[in-house]
């Protein structure tokens, strides 16, 4: 049996500067994309399953790049006329399997996934089954369902299970093949810009429990909880539920109807905590759990913000916090300038807020150049295995503070970037980062307490600041009259 792979993994945020373009995607082809074997994403997943279950995987392209602003036209064209090509020049294939995000959006082209999976749905044909598996925060779409047979968004954020939704995502091909049934889905959506919010614990860790117990209902084949992503300006923003059904109509709108009812009704219990730096550092220092995790979540880049943000950073700073790191913050003219002087020296840096002046004004500092790294980790607690490349990496030390200067995009996913240089993390008291919750993965289980901070960023809680001018409802929390109103 043979399955093309593919797919274009992007989480768009429209509230960026500038368009993404082709050379901002790592594009990877063919054979090369078996080395993703291994690896805990979606499509080392995809492909672990096709040898467990002794299938042919054929690998056509794989495209991903961090959150960013809106891809341009030609850019997602070309993308997806390789993938055509790819798919045609196996043909025919058994089935597809498709490794998308949910919430790319392209200048002229909303959904993006959408687009994607009819234009695939079209040259394959009816007959042969296309299963793809998502990021939770995708804004999903019917058409997005309709072209496909199953879709199956990561339950975990930390996105921990990537690889384990696309392996059942290619057993529903296998399953669709053998047993000859034909899956129904459903999408409703709730209008909700949720904000980010956890899965491990509190609302989220309740909310999703009380979901995936609906999966025990006759006929359904899974149940996919889209968070939604709220940074972004498009007509199907939102919160969203995709039931897949083994080929009831109506239980799949009937299932995905009562848990949308259940999720607005929930709704209060996801309003965020908004601490600016300076009360997230307070709170910290009244902390007697350490080490105390401080997560900068308004400038993470894994929701498309530059990570040069100094408002945490000041704070520390001002507060003369001791035995304290942060880890990191993206700054590549700086990280080349310790680079250049070399470790054991001292300059005099400008670091960060060069992207705007949203994420505060850069930090003028003299430091100590303590370590130095080419950047090049292993990803070791989500997508472990993975390969990751934070650019070159520089320890500087300031007072009794370390800081960690990337020159790559990214946010935190664990405490390798500090062990790279040296820092053992769980021996300091205060240990800053920016992500909104993908570092629970590698850090929930060392915190002693997390505490988050909302400054002014690109990912902000504070969703009301962002213009709308698209969204087809008004949306909770940022307009009163929103409400839910499920079609029958
Ligand atoms: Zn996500």
């Amino acid at each position: 049996m043979k399955i093309a792979i593919a797919g274009i993994s992007h989480e768009t945020n429209t509230y960026c500067r500038g368009e993404t373009q082709l050379n901002d995607f790592r594009i990877t082809r063919g054979k090369k994309i078996l080395q993703q074997l291994g690896m805990e994403t979606s499509t080392g997943g995809a492909l672990q399953a096709c040898i467990d279950l002794g299938l042919d995987a054929v690998p056509v392209l794989i495209a991903w790049t961090q959150p960013s602003g809106t891809i341009a036209l030609d850019a997602y064209l070309s993308m997806k006329q390789e993938i055509l090509d790819g798919i045609e020049e196996q043909s025919p294939v058994d089935g597809v399997f498709l490794d998308l995000h949910g919430a790319g959006v392209v200048n002229g082209i909303e959904d993006l996934e959408g687009d994607l999976a009819s234009s695939i749905r079209k040259l394959v044909g009816e007959a042969v089954p296309i299963c793809a598996s998502f990021d939770l925060h995708g804004n999903i779409t019917q058409i997005m369902a309709d072209a496909l047979d199953g879709v199956f968004a990561c339950h975990q954020y930390p996105h921990i299970d990537m690889h384990l939704r696309a392996a059942e995502a290619v057993q529903l091909i296998v399953d669709m093949l053998k047993d000859n049934f034909r899956p129904v889905l459903h999408v409703e959506s709730v209008p909700m810009l949720m904000p980010t919010t956890t899965t491990f614990l509190g609302s989220g860790k309740e909310m999703l429990e009380s979901i995936l117990a609906e999966e025990d209902a006759v006929d359904i084949i899974d149940v996919s909880w889209f968070h939604g992503f709220p940074y972004t300006d498009i007509e199907h923003v939102g919160t969203h539920i995709c039931v897949t059904s083994k080929g009831n109509r109506e239980s799949a709108g009937d299932l995905s109807r009562k848990i949308a009812r259940r999720l607005w009704d929930f709704r209060e219990n996801f309003r965020a905590l908004s601490l600016s730096s300076d009360e997230a550092v307070a709170r910290a220092q009244a902390s007697i759990d350490r080490p105390v995790i401080i997560n900068e979540t308004s400038d993470n880049c894994g929701g498309g913000s530059p990570g040069d943000g100094t408002h945490l950073l000041r704070s520390m700073l001002d507060a003369k916090l001791e035995n304290a790191c942060f880890g990191f913050i993206v700054d590549a003219s700086v990280a080349e300038q310790a680079h250049k002087s070399g470790v054991g020296t001292s300059i005099d840096i400008s670091l960060g807020a060069k992207y705007d002046n949203l994420h505060g004004t850069p930090l003028e500092l003299n430091v100590y150049v303590k370590a130095l790294h080419d950047g090049r980790l292993t990803m070791r607690a989500m997508g472990k295995g993975s390969q990751i490349n934070y650019g070159k990496l520089a320890r500087l030390q300031v007072n009794d503070m370390d800081i960690i200067v990337a020159s790559h995009r990214s946010q935190t996913f664990d405490p390798e970037p500090f062990l790279a240089v040296g820092i053992d993390v769980t021996r300091m008291d205060y240990v800053a980062l920016k992500s909104s919750n993908h570092f629970r993965a590698g850090f929930s289980e060392l915190a002693g307490t997390i505490i988050t901070a909302d400054p002014p960023g690109l990912t902000t809680h504070h969703i009301e600041v962002f213009p709308r001018s698209n969204s087809r409802e008004p949306l909770w929390p940022i307009d009163e009259t929103a409400a839910y109103d499920p079609a029958e």
